[in-house]
């Protein structure tokens, strides 16, 4: 059975999206022309829907899709240091190696990091919607710092064929959300997660988005 949100959960996502913390996706606004990078969790409840959704993207930019995908259960949240969804530490380092290899061979400029709730990693750990959020942040800040360091834009910068200074690379974070039993209809959504408002030293709490907790 697919998994549910919990009523805590389920009632922060949706001041997330109220107070505009989770955004409507804009095709346009993420550069697939030659494709992407795409982290995200296997789920085989949820993966039928989002492969869609990235798709349709894709085709805004190209005439097919290309999405060269790795993927291990917890998608993005497990891109954060430390992350206490594995009980072997460097997860987080392989999977960042693992994005500028594919992202050499493939040539391509754009990461598609994804994250989902309810996932059952997150689950297995008990976290709550906020927490899981907290790590795909961190995750997210981990990823960029990888890809700004020198050896990595001269390698990529190189097999492009492009001058560093010329050289840009795009994180995009998504959230696909299942609700569950509490929509009758459009229960999958997939969100983008702006960059400039989601950020490690304010993270937006229950309580600032007016939940009574
Ligand atoms: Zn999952």
């Amino acid at each position: 059975m697919p998994l549910q949100l919990s009523d805590f959960d389920y009632e922060y996502l949706r001041a997330l999206k109220d107070h505009g913390y989770l955004e409507m996706l804009i095709p346009e606004e993420v550069d697939l022309t030659a494709g992407a990078v795409k982290i995200a969790c296997p789920d085989c409840d949820q993966r039928e829907d989002m492969n869609s959704i990235l798709e349709i993207m894709c085709l805004h930019h190209r005439p097919s899709p290309r999405l060269h995908p790795l993927k291990l259960n917890g998608g993005g949240f497990l891109l954060a240091p430390n992350s206490p969804l594995v009980k072997n530490s460097g997860r987080d380092v392989i999977l960042i190696e693992d994005t500028v290899d594919a992202m050499d061979m493939k040539e391509m400029t754009t990461v598609l990091n994804i994250a989902h709730l309810p996932c059952g990693k997150i689950n297995s750990v008990g976290l709550t919607a906020p927490q899981a959020m907290e790590l795909f942040i961190r995750g997210r800040d981990q990823m960029i710092e990888a890809l700004a360091r020198p050896e990595v834009r001269a390698r990529l910068a190189k097999k492009l064929g492009k001058a560093e200074k010329d050289l840009v690379l795009q994180v995009a974070c998504l959230l696909h959300v299942d609700y569950g039993f509490r929509r009758p209809t459009k229960q999958k959504r997939m969100y983008h997660v702006p960059t400039s408002l989601w950020q490690q030293h304010s993270m937006p709490e229950p309580f600032s988005l007016g939940m009574h907790v």
